[in-house]
């Protein structure tokens, strides 16, 4: 099965995969994990685009379209792509290198985002995927009930799955963060309407309780669509 997890900055793309990955062995490809990646190797690749990233700019269109390439072609079939593709000539060069089946799409409002992701915390090691929030957020907004308890490691502020100190993302930060929000509404929620129109099925989902919960909704949306 090939998926398209859509959403905009925050609103859990990574940790719906990784929820995915534990449930249905579907296999994450995160292109914002390969780029921070890429930059803490110290690569002369990774120094080309590493000021996009610490500015919330998106890295240009060849070079992450060159990393899905390469990524797709030693996966094969079974992968969720996370935050690929954010523009338009990114979804066309997708499109023309495979057939995707189901679009995972997440709703949340603004306000929610720049809560969770001022709160959220990553696990240091860049070979180790832990993600946390600090944040506790029970509210109701245009008819949708939020219940996002915090995601807390067990330890002070170290990782659960290998011990690392946590770290904010340097993106995270309020201005860097607004600055994302915007480049999503410009560039990258065209490519919705744009892989709409290819008829391609959307699942939607909000991002408005605990993820497991949002896990299985998922899960039972694509068995829905005889994916699963
Ligand atoms: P993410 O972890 O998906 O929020 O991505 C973090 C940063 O990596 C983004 O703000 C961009 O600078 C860069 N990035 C990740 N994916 C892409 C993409 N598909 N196209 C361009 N830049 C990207």
């Amino acid at each position: 099965m090939k998926l398209i997890i859509f959403g905009p900055p925050g609103s859990g793309k990574g940790t719906y995969s990784r929820g995915l990955k534990e449930k249905i062995g579907i296999e994450k490809i995160s292109t914002g994990d390969i780029l921070r990646a890429e930059i803490k190797s110290g690569s002369e690749i990774g120094k080309k685009f590493a000021n996009y990233v610490k500015d919330g700019k998106l890295v240009p269109d060849e070079i992450v379209n060159e990393i899905v390439r390469k990524k797709i072609s030693e996966i094969n079939d079974n992968f969720i792509l996370d935050g690929y593709p954010r523009t338009i000539g990114q979804a066309n060069f997708l499109l023309n290198l495979t057939k995707i089946d189901a679009i995972i799409n997440i709703n949340v409002h603004d306000e929610i985002l720049v809560e969770k992701i001022s709160a959220r915390r990553i696990c240091s090691n860049p070979n180790c995927d832990g993600n946390y929030n600090i944040a506790d957020i029970r509210k109701k907004i245009d008819g949708i009930e939020y219940f996002l308890p915090p995601l807390l490691p067990k330890n002070d502020m170290k990782c659960d799955k290998c011990g690392s100190d946590l770290i904010q993302r340097s993106d995270d930060k309020p201005e860097i963060i607004k600055k994302r929000i915007e480049i999503y509404y410009e560039q990258t929620k065209p490519v919705l309407e744009f892989l709409k129109s290819k008829n391609i099925p959307i699942v939607d989902v909000w991002m408005c309780k605990p993820p497991e919960q949002v896990v299985d909704e998922i899960i039972d949306k694509l068995k829905n669509l005889n994916l699963l």
